[in-house]
Formats: structure tokens, sequence, C-alpha cells
């Protein structure tokens, strides 16, 4: 088979590169995804909140990637799941991008109402916040719903067929060369540019394929923590100044940055798995509201020499949980972690917070997790406190692990080319971007690298 453009991965990078691409090019664009078409991506552990461990798993992978079955958060700024402006230099242009994403969303049919608060709120929720010495940041936020995502991405997807986009779908890409690609039924693909943007669930196989091909790689930081569930009326009065409201902390020991991320409002714990392993998350729904509100609270971790492999460090910690656990995420009450002391059943049963994820074990996160992250986590809740009153109360509870792993970041220039001629890269996959709205302005970037190497400027 021949094309112009081999696009790796549906996510919204691969998605918003091939209608880049499309809208202003006559170049033939081949979109290939080894998992399933959006209406048959079905996810158990969003329903049951138990994974069956589908393969590929339909959480990350199908079309509209890792995001599609999420609440659908579109964090509207730029340095937020990454930062644009690094890779942009130019924070007009990065605000530009985050614009024309969230256009398209909405153009999509995403929901008309965007989550600002006015001023004042802001103001003095960032003031609370600085007196604490805690960083609030203020973010406008378009929440699409974990039931709205699939029909706006289905949308997208219609659209991008209409103007010509040949989509592969359950097909794995399993070799990238110079123009040249190879699916898992052994066919190859020639053409004369790939862009790979195969998210999270990718990236180890994309550093490999980096690898072989001689592009330098190095590790990033990666974020280890707990999911936090409170009674919702606790987290109502920030709530409502911003829908996920991010704050940014330094602990008192370690002086190390722990933060704040992806709240969902009256929502619910789910489990998640990372290879053999397994964690959690937190997604919310328009239709379907619990009495809590969850968030990651989640430490941020840099290796420096001799040992930089911090994917491999937060896999070990996602191991001894998972042991620890008997296969089950760890639950505990906050309070019995500053006692020192294991969670029961009956101990959470006597607590007046009713875990939204009970296939969980009760147990004892200082056993899985390092001192320093207990000590983080546990002061950086009391900080919060003086924020947001109740956080750190002895009945939140506390859900392990809760790991976000980055991909390695893949070496490129300002047109995310690689030093490998026409082998682009874009989103999470390469370690560009961190959330739906960056993957796909990293998407657009790659495209637009594209269209300026065919001439085809003014973009
Ligand atoms: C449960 C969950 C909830 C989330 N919620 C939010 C949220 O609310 N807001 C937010 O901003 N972000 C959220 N994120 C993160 C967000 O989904 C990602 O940042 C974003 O989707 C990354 O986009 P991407 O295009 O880089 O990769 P992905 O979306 O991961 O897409 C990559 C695609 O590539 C395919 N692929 C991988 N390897 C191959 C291969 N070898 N051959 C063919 N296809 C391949 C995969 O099947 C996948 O579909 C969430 C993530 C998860 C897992």
């Amino acid at each position: 088979m021949e094309t112009d453009v081999a696009i790796i991965g549906a996510g919204p990078a691969g998605m918003f590169a091939a209608l880049e691409l499309a809208e202003k090019s006559n170049l033939k664009i081949l979109l290939i995804d080894m998992g399933r078409d959006i209406k048959e991506r079905r996810c158990p552990v969003t329903i049951t909140g138990i994974c069956e461990r589908c393969s590929p798993c339909s959480q990350m992978s199908g079309i509209g990637g890792a995001g599609t079955l999420s609440s659908g958060l579109l964090n509207l700024r730029p340095d937020i799941g990454g930062n644009l402006e690094d890779l942009t230099d130019s924070p007009e242009l990065s605000w530009d991008l985050v614009r024309f994403v969230d256009d398209v969303f909405v153009k999509y049919d995403a929901p008309q109402n965007v989550y600002t608060a006015d001023d004042e709120q802001v103001k003095d929720l960032a003031r609370k916040a600085a007196a604490s010495g805690i960083r609030f940041v203020p973010i406008p936020q378009r929440h699409m719903g974990t039931d709205n995502t699939p029909r706006v991405i289905e949308n997208f997807k219609d659209d991008l067929i209409k103007k010509g986009v040949h989509l592969l779908i359950r097909k794995r890409v399993t070799q990238i060369e110079q123009g040249k690609i190879q699916l898992n039924d052994g066919s190859d693909i020639y053409c004369n540019y790939i862009l790979a943007a195969p998210g999270r669930i990718g990236a180890a196989w994309l550093a490999e394929q980096v690898r072989k091909l001689n592009i330098s790689i190095k590790h990033g930081p990666i974020d280890i923590g707990v999911r936090v569930e409170v009674p919702a009326i606790v987290m109502d009065p920030v709530i409502e100044v911003n829908y996920d409201p991010k704050f940014h902390i330094y602990s008192k020991t370690y002086d190390d940055f722990v933060r704040t991320f992806c709240t969902n409002a009256r929502g619910f714990v789910v489990q998640e798995v990372y290879d053999s392993t397994i964690g959690v998350n937190g997604h919310a729904m328009h239709s379907k509201k619990s009495d809590n509100t969850n968030f990651a609270f989640l430490v941020r971790v840099n290796l420096t020499e001799p040992i930089e492999d911090t994917t491999a460090y937060g896999q070990s910690i996602a191991a001894i949980s998972t042991t620890l656990g008997g296969g089950k995420p760890l639950l505990q009450r906050l309070g019995d972690l500053k006692q020192w002391r294991r969670s029961t059943w009956d101990r959470i049963r006597r607590s007046n917070v009713k875990p939204t994820l009970v296939s969980v074990t009760p147990g004892d996160i200082a056993m899985a997790f390092p001192h320093r992250i207990v000590t983080d986590i546990l002061e950086g809740l009391d900080k919060l406190d003086n924020v947001v009153p109740g956080v750190a109360s002895s009945s939140t509870l506390l859900y392990a692990p809760e790991i976000k792993f980055y991909a390695n970041m893949i070496h490129v220039d300002q047109k995310l080319e690689t030093a490998v001629p026409n082998l682009f890269v874009a989103g999470d996959g390469a370690g560009l971007s961190g959330g739906i709205v960056t993957a796909a302005a990293t998407g657009i970037i790659a495209a637009r690298g594209i269209l300026t190497k065919e001439g085809i400027e003014d973009t």
C-alpha cells in the first residue's frame, strides 16, 4: 500500500493532524489505530469499576484515543498538560492553538458551556491559597463529560472520512523505517511522511523504534500519589470557582512539588491497569452523580544520574501496591494513614465517606509508597485543608496508587520533525504533551511542519 502521510494513532494528536492536513492539502492521508472504532469501545472499568483487561485496552486505545471514555475535560490553557510555549516559542501562537482546538471540539458538538469564574471569586481563592503558601492556577475549562465525549469523537471521525482521510482500524504498526511502516499482518505501507502519535499506550514501543533509528530520547519526570475522595460538599465551594481546580504546593519537609489534578465533581473512582499492575483514576458523568468528589493528589518525582529511569521507579511502586492489594487498589482512610495503621472494612464502614470504588483492598499505603512520598501527601493535604476545609479530615479516603507515567521525551525540532527526515512525532507518546488539548495542538504543529515541507505556507 502507498500513501502520502501515514499517521500512527487516532488519538487527539493523530485526529487533529489528519484534519489539518485534509483541510489544507490534497495529500493522501492514512490514519491507523490498533484499537476499536468508537462505538465498539467498551471499557468494563467505567461501568463496573473492574478491569477485565481487554486487548488492546479499550480505555487507552481506539478512535479518539485515551481520553475518549473519560470526563473529556478540555483544559483551555497552553501550560496545562505540557507546555505549548516551550514548543512554539510564542505565547501568542500557543494560545491560538488552544483556541483553535477548542473551536474544533465545539464544531463537533462539545457542550457550549465553559467553566470560568468571575474575577473576584478567582482572586479570593488565589488570595486564600497564597496565604497558605499554595498557588491556585485558574483555568477556563470545557467539560464534555464521559457520556458526551464519544459522540463528539464520532462526529469528528465522520468529518475526517468526508474530507477524504482513510482510516485503518485494529491494525497495529510494528515497525517504523524511513519512508515505510510495517503492520502486524506483515504488510508494508510506503509513505512520504510518517507522523507517530501512539499515545501513552504506545510510548514504550515508540521509544524502542526511535532508539533503533538513532534518534535521541530522554527520561521525563513522573507523578506518584493517591486519588482523594471527600464528600462533594467539601469541594463544592472551590468547584464553583473552577471545575477542575489546580493547586500547586511545595511540601514542608522535602520541598517537593505536589499538585491536585483531574477533579471529578460528584464523580467515581475507577480502577486503571498499567501493563501488569493496578492503579486508580477518576471520572465524572453528566447523567450519573455520586455524593463524593475525587481528585488526584500527586508528587512530582524527577531522578538524576546514576538512576534516571523514572518509569522503572514508578512501575516498582505500582508493583508493590498491586502485591499488597492482592491485585486490587489499596484504600485507606487519611486518619488511619496519619496514625500509621492500616484501614480495614470495619474502619471504612464507620467513616462518613462511602467509597465509590469498592473493588479495593483496605490497607496501608505507607507500606507501598516511600516515606518521602507519604510525607509529601500528608503535608500537602494539611496545607490544602486551609483552603478547602475538610479535605484533610480523618474520614477522607485515599486510593493508591495513582501514577502518571509520561513518555520519554523524543528529541525534535520546532516542526516536531525528528533527526530522521520526514519522520514527525506528536502527543503524549513522544513526551510532548499530557492532555487532550495539548496533544491535539502538537498534532497540528506536526501537520503544519509537513505542510511547510510541501511548500504549503500560510497555515
Ligand atoms: C482514563 C483517562 C482519562 C483522561 N481524562 C482526561 C481529561 O479529562 N482531560 C485531558 O485533557 N486529558 C485526559 N486524559 C489524558 C488524554 O486522554 C491524553 O493526554 C490524550 O488522549 C493524548 O493524546 P494522544 O493523541 O497523544 O494519544 P492517545 O489519545 O493515547 O492516542 C493514541 C492512539 O494510538 C494508538 N496506537 C498506539 N500504538 C499504536 C500502534 N503501534 N499502531 C497503531 N495504533 C497505535 C492507540 O490505540 C491510541 O488510540 C485522560 C487519560 C486517561 C487514560
